[in-house]
């Protein structure tokens, strides 16, 4: 049994996992934009002593997490994450001393992709590709079986592809990024500038009037009914998506493509719309026709490969 940590936009969760996948149980906490590194070590804390409360005297082998950017080869220090304003945090050392238990780190979509292979979509499958799609977006990519980290461990960061001439400047500092098309926090983006120019939507009343309560969900959903600004929303991050998913099948030419996140809950409607603008956009479209498919472990994929760290990234 590990416990498995899912460091993410919005919350964060832990939980303890058995070794087929099995998640015992999970605890959660919300967290803020911008908390800060000391409040969040504070939180994990927290939790791993909650789930630990529950395991009546048993111990952890160990703790992984998943945290939304890059961690240093050597799997020690958080080198960036755009989206939660961290560089170079050494948190395998300063959460080991606290909770005495050994802690290992690795990008949320990477293991997340590990997840699905392990135990969802993508189960037995060489190679497949996964984003992830929700505050940022992540990517995993297993070649051969393998998950592929690359040179400097700064691999598979499909949120940072440039896609575009940019809407907004994505956190990490470029113009373009698939981030600011097709997160969670680009699908609002959109939405909330279309109402302040005065466009008629029904968003904003989804919202209770309130611009700052706008959240993906309710685009999504206004886009289902047929709402102009939320098919314009939804038609952005689709077809950017779609461009992503085209250029990887021209380079990998995968088994099979992963959706999860957040966002990947507006259901098969966002799934056909991304399989027909993908299939549009592949070179060699007779020949190649990569299945995109939603994960099954749905908000668990993050927590559930985190508790894989260790087994397959550092042994
Ligand atoms: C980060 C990735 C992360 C993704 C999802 C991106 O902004 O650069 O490392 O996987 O967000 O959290
Ligand atoms: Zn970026």
């Amino acid at each position: 049994m590990n416990i498995g940590i899912d460091v993410g936009g919005t919350n964060l969760v832990a939980g303890l996992i058995g070794d087929s996948g099995e998640v015992f149980f999970k605890k959660k906490q919300p967290t803020r934009a911008r908390e800060g590194y000391e409040t969040v070590l504070g939180r994990i804390e927290d939790l791993v002593e909650q789930v630990m409360a529950e395991m009546r005297g048993q111990s952890p082998e160990s703790v992984g997490i998943g945290v939304p950017g890059i961690v240093s080869a050597d799997g020690k220090t958080v080198v960036s994450c755009p989206n939660l304003f961290w560089e170079n945090k050494p948190l395998k050392r300063d959460l080991e001393g606290k909770i005495h238990c050994p802690v290992y780190l690795a990008n949320d979509a990477t293991v997340a992709g590990l997840a699905e292979n392990r135990f969802g979509s993508s189960q037995g499958c060489r190679d497949a590709v996964m984003f992830t799609l929700g505050t940022g977006v992540g990517g995993s990519v297993i070649v051969g079986g393998r998950v592929v980290n690359g040179v400097h461990g700064v691999a598979s960061e499909f949120g940072h592809m440039i896609v575009g001439d940019g809407l907004y400047r994505c956190n990490c500092g470029k113009m373009g990024c698939l981030e600011t098309y097709s997160s969670a926090t680009a699908v609002i983006w959109l939405a909330k500038k279309r109402i302040e120019e005065g466009c008629e939507t029904e968003i904003l009343s989804m919202a209770g009037g309130d611009l700052e309560a706008v959240n993906a969900e309710m685009v999504i959903n206004a886009a289902k009914n047929g709402d102009a600004v939320g098919l314009e929303c939804f038609k952005s991050m689709a077809d950017h998506l779609a461009i992503a998913i085209s250029n990887l099948v021209d380079v990998l030419d995968p088994e099979i493509c992963v959706l999860g996140g957040g966002v990947a809950h507006a259901g098969t409607f966002l799934l056909e719309a991304v399989q027909k603008s993908t299939a549009e956009r592949i070179t060699y479209k007779s020949l190649v026709k990569p299945e995109i498919v939603l994960a099954t472990l749905e908000n668990d994929a993050g927590l559930v490969g985190a508790s894989c760290i260790k087994e397959y990234l550092y042994d």
